[in-house]
């Protein structure tokens, strides 16, 4: 079984997460050649103000395997999508098996880039499902497509895929479940939520959670939050609003700005 962070298991909204905060880089498909990949972790190191902190790195699938080979002490390596069918006649796919074969100790699954070509709650709930139960541990994205201060809806839009996402679940692999609150509306925007914003959706993710698992269960599932991450004011998302980490796209792409990222939520 993988295992993605060091800390004991315990409710983020009452511990410290700065000890042992959960980043994790989601390259997407921004860079297409691993040699670039590499160049970039390496001028990340050069900026991260101790050797100990570390992070996640989500790679495209043909990546993995030589990024792990390179067995790089500062971050683990995930996929970031899989398809749950066995082997067989399935051309193009890669599935669960073929991902834990390269490596991989995690995968995301339900990004709203995936959702947007079509993929259904049904479909991430296999692969959720499916993930944990090979040992493959899972950072399920959730977030609702947009919000107005006025009204609530998009608690019962958060509740709802947490629900569908989720159905497959067995209590017992919870520990190895990641949820990352990401609001459509701050993917790729110039701003992200604020710390307010993102406390009413972890509060409410944390109570749902403990209604599908259990208070004990849903207390050892991290919550991240991931949309527009920067350095600017990201220790707030933590300090205020209870997540145990961030989901960062593209300020992974600069080495200074992500390395402050995993800087200022070790150093709070
Ligand atoms: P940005 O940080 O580029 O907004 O992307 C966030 C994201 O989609 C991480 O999975």
């Amino acid at each position: 079984m993988s295992q993605l962070y060091h800390r004991e298991t315990q409710n983020p909204c009452y511990t410290n997460a700065m000890q042992n905060p959960l980043i994790i880089a989601n390259l997407k498909t921004y860079l297409s050649n691993v040699k670039h990949v590499f160049h970039l972790q390496e001028s990340v190191w050069q900026h991260l103000h101790k050797e100990k902190y570390s992070y996640l790195l989500a790679v495209p699938a043909t990546m993995l395997y030589q990024i792990v080979q390179e067995k790089y002490k500062a971050f683990k390596v995930g996929a970031q999508n899989v398809d749950t069918i066995e082997e067989g006649a399935h051309t193009g796919a890669v599935n669960v098996e073929a991902v834990l074969s390269a490596g991989a100790s995690f995968t995301i699954l339900g990004h709203s880039e995936v959702r947007e070509t079509g993929e259904t709650s049904g479909e991430i709930a296999e692969k959720v499902g499916a993930s944990l139960q090979k040992g493959l541990s899972v950072v399920l994205c959730i977030g609702e497509k947009s919000r107005k201060d006025s009204d609530s809806d998009y608690l019962d839009d958060i509740k709802d895929m947490l629900a569908e996402s989720l159905q497959n679940v067995d209590r017992r692999a919870v520990h190895e479940l990641i949820v990352a609150y990401e609001p459509v509306w701050a993917i790729g925007a110039p701003k992200p939520a604020t710390s307010e914003q993102t406390l009413e959706a972890v509060i409410q993710i944390r109570r749902t959670l403990a209604q599908l698992f259990g208070l004990d269960n849903a207390k050892k599932i991290k919550i991240l939050y991931g949309g527009a991450v920067t350095a600017d004011g990201v220790a707030q998302f933590v300090n205020e609003a209870g997540v145990d980490g961030v989901l960062v796209g593209r300020a992974a792409l600069n080495p200074k700005e992500f390395a402050d990222i995993v800087n200022s939520l070790y150093e709070g």
